[in-house]
């Protein structure tokens, strides 16, 4: 009725208001927060399938936020990317990951996420290289995980980013394999160093054969490319071994427990006498 469709309009305008409140509210979180030091890096553990052993860490972005509590980054990345505050959010979420992984096992490696919107940057792996200088970080234990879309807008520029990131020992993953962009002419265009096989597939692995099927051809896809491959989104034991059966490198997900705070690592990584 008429009066319905009014009622919806109201409804739909109100809500689209909301969301602007809210978009608003998150970009001024965001330039306060970030200078502030309120976005900070949690750590998803990362483990070697053959060995049984914790490799490294998944570096994941949460804003801890006094008003809200604890953001998760798919609110607030979009947002960054939106209003051009990404770069600025990486950097200072990288600075304190590679910081508090200098007290870390010598052997563990972290992986860190890379919005496509950064490599539209020419300065990047200036940026990136300079982050490793400063903090004396290693460059051999770090990897950069990089999806999809933009980043093929300008390959030439991709391709000399990735190129002189790869020459100081910086390894190159290739994330969300299987999923919107991540598409296989992506692995011929850029010399990945690894392939990440999306959650979507692996998490639904147990009860659903044509996930199941993805996964054990994405697997035979690295062996053939010779492409090690980390499968993330593990939730239980009977995937872990499955993953392993197909020969997969490495494994993170829930399985290994839900990112940790710095504090919540260390102590695991001191109890694992890692530190
Ligand atoms: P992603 O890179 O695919 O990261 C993996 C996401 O899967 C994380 O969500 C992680 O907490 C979640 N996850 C891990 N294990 C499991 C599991 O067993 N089951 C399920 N259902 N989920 C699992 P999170 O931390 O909310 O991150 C969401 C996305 O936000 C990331 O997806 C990544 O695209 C983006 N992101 C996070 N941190 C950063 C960052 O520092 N920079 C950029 N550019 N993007 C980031
Ligand atoms: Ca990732
Ligand atoms: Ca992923
Ligand atoms: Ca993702």
């Amino acid at each position: 009725s008429k009066k319905q469709g009014r009622n919806q309009f109201a409804w739909f305008e109100s809500s689209m208001q909301t969301e602007i409140q809210t978009q608003n509210m998150i970009e001024k979180g965001l330039r306060t927060g970030i200078p502030a030091g309120e976005f900070i890096p949690y750590y998803e553990q990362q483990i070697d399938l053959e060995s049984g052993k914790l490799v490294g860490f998944e570096v994941l972005a949460r804003w801890n936020s006094s008003a809200l509590g604890l953001v998760s980054p798919d609110i607030f990345i979009p947002i960054a990317e939106e209003c051009g505050l990404i770069s600025d959010l990486s950097e200072s979420i990288m600075r304190r990951a590679l910081t508090d992984a200098l007290d870390w096992d010598s052997e563990l490696i972290l992986s860190v996420n890379i919005s496509p919107i950064q490599l539209r940057d020419p300065w990047l792996s200036q940026k990136i290289l300079k982050l490793l200088t400063e903090t004396g970080y290693p460059a051999e234990r770090l990897e950069l995980e990089i999806t999809e879309s933009a980043l093929f807008e300008n390959i030439a520029l991709a391709q000399s980013i990735i190129g002189s990131l790869k020459n100081q020992g910086v390894k190159i993953a290739l994330d969300d394999f299987g999923t919107g962009y991540s598409s296989l002419s992506h692995l011929r265009a850029l010399p990945f160093d690894r392939i990440k096989i999306d959650r979507s597939f692996v998490t639904t692995m147990d009860e659903n054969s044509e996930s199941a099927a993805i996964v054990e051809a994405i697997a035979q896809l690295g062996q053939n490319l010779r492409l090690p491959i980390t499968a993330e989104g593990a939730e239980s034991v009977e995937v872990v071994n499955r993953l392993r059966a197909l020969g997969c490198g490495k494994v993170q997900g829930y399985h290994y427990g839900q990112p940790l705070s710095v504090e919540q690592t260390r102590w695991m990584l001191a109890r694992a006498n890692l530190l």
